[in-house]
C-alpha cells in the first residue's frame, strides 16, 4: 500500500472484512495498519495505534492471553475519528457488494478506522516472537512467527525457525519423561515385588518428580546446545537411579 500516493479526502469503500481504496483492492481489515507499522514513518501516529492494539488486541483470538486483560485501561474517548459516512454499491463481475463509503480526511483518520474495524473483524497486526516485526494477522491464524527471512540465517522464515524451535523444544522434553518413565517402573517394580517399602517409594517418587520437573525447566531455556541437553539427561538418569 503506497501511503504516499494517498490523497485526501479518500473514499474507502468497506464491505464486511474486505475494502478498496479508489480503484484498487480489494484489502483485507487489518492490513493497512500493520504496513503503517512495519515502516517507519511518524512515529506520532504509530504510537496512537499501538495503544489501540494494546486497548482492545486482547479481543483477537488468539492475540493475546487473558492476563493482559487485568487492570487494562478501555478508554480511548480521547481518540476519535470524524468522517463522512454513506453507503453504496460495488459493482464486481457477476453481481455487486453492498458498502459503506467512508471520506476520511487523514491518513491518521484512515488507519484508526482500519485498525478498529479490523479489531472487531479478528484480524490485526501482530509483533512476530522471533524477530519483533509486525506481519498481519488474520482472524483464526495461530502463528507466533512471521514469514520473513528469520535473524541471523540466510534462507528460513522466522515461522520455520519458529517451528523447528517447537519440535526440538518437544523432542526434549519427550526425552526427559521418557527417563522418568523408565525409571518410574524400574521402581514400581521393586514395590511390587516388596523390596522396597510403599515409604521407600514414595520418597523415591517425590524426589523423581522433583527431579523431572527440574529438568524440563532447564530444557525450556532458549538455545539450548545438544550438549548441555545430553547433560541434563545423563544426570536426571543418574538422580532417577541412584539405588
Ligand atoms: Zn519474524
Amino acid at each position: 500500500m503506497d501511503f504516499d500516493s494517498m490523497t485526501f479526502p479518500l473514499t474507502v469503500d468497506i464491505s464486511g472484512v474486505q475494502y478498496w481504496i479508489g480503484d484498487e483492492g480489494p484489502y483485507k481489515l487489518g492490513m493497512a495498519a500493520t504496513e503503517f507499522l512495519t515502516g517507519d514513518r511518524d512515529e506520532e501516529l504509530r504510537e496512537e495505534l499501538e495503544e489501540l492494539l494494546r486497548t482492545f488486541g486482547f479481543l483477537l483470538s488468539p492475540f493475546a492471553d487473558g492476563r493482559a486483560v487485568a487492570g487494562k485501561r478501555f478508554d480511548l474517548s480521547g481518540h476519535t475519528v470524524g468522517c463522512v459516512v454513506s453507503y453504496g454499491y460495488r459493482p464486481i463481475p457477476g453481481g455487486a457488494y453492498f458498502v459503506e463509503r467512508y471520506t476520511f480526511t487523514s491518513l491518521r483518520d484512515f488507519l484508526f478506522v482500519e485498525l478498529g474495524k479490523g479489531i472487531l473483524y479478528g484480524n490485526a497486526p501482530r509483533q512476530c516472537r522471533l524477530c519483533g516485526r509486525w506481519y498481519f494477522h488474520e482472524k483464526g491464524d495461530r502463528t507466533i512467527y512471521c514469514e520473513r527471512v528469520a535473524p541471523g540465517v540466510t534462507e528460513r522464515t522466522c515461522r520455520e525457525v519458529g517451528a523447528r524451535a517447537v519440535f526440538e523444544k518437544k523432542i526434549q522434553d519427550e526425552g526427559a519423561w521418557k527417563i522418568y518413565k523408565r525409571a518410574y517402573k524400574k521402581y514400581y517394580a521393586r514395590l511390587m515385588k516388596g523390596t522396597m517399602t510403599q515409604e521407600e517409594f514414595k520418597t523415591w517418587a517425590d524426589d523423581a518428580a522433583a527431579e523431572r520437573d527440574k529438568a524440563l525447566r532447564q530444557l525450556q531455556r532458549e538455545n539450548i546446545s545438544e550438549v548441555l541437553t545430553e547433560e541434563i539427561f545423563r544426570e536426571l538418569t543418574e538422580r532417577l537411579n541412584r539405588e
